[in-house]
């Protein structure tokens, strides 16, 4: 998943607001694993609770993974989250039928990174002032 797909998805979602949206996108070119009591965890995606601004996405996600993270920057829990996810990515690709509902545009600009893997990516928005 590239940062055009993460931004098309936010945007075909129809009702975010600028307030909404997370401010930080880190992807990352590989799974991100952990050895949780002898139980190997691959994680699709991560949200940092003490930063509810950003949203990370391994190479193992994908648009459920996307609005799943994003759900969690607005305080759901696994509960809320998976089920945003799960219904919001059936929206993917809807773009045409949706109305405009966004008086603003936004783009996700990269920047500088200390890993080549990790991508940072960071919002960026135009007019709706
Ligand atoms: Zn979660």
């Amino acid at each position: 998943m590239d940062i055009k797909e993460v931004e098309r998805l936010l945007k075909t979602s129809g009702f975010f607001t600028k307030l909404f949206l997370p401010k930080h996108i880190i992807l990352i070119d590989e799974p991100v694993t952990e050895n949780f009591s002898h139980q190997i965890i691959n994680y699709a995606g991560l949200q940092p609770k003490w930063r509810k601004d950003i949203i990370i996405i391994t190479s193992l996600g994908n648009s459920e993974t996307v609005f799943h993270e994003w759900a969690h920057t607005l305080g759901l829990g696994e509960f809320g989250a998976n089920l945003i996810g799960k219904v919001m990515s059936r929206f993917k690709g809807r773009r045409a039928s949706m109305p405009k509902l966004l008086d603003f545009d936004f783009t996700y600009r990269e920047a500088p990174s200390p890993n080549p893997k990790l991508k940072h990516y960071v919002l960026e928005i135009r007019g709706g002032e």
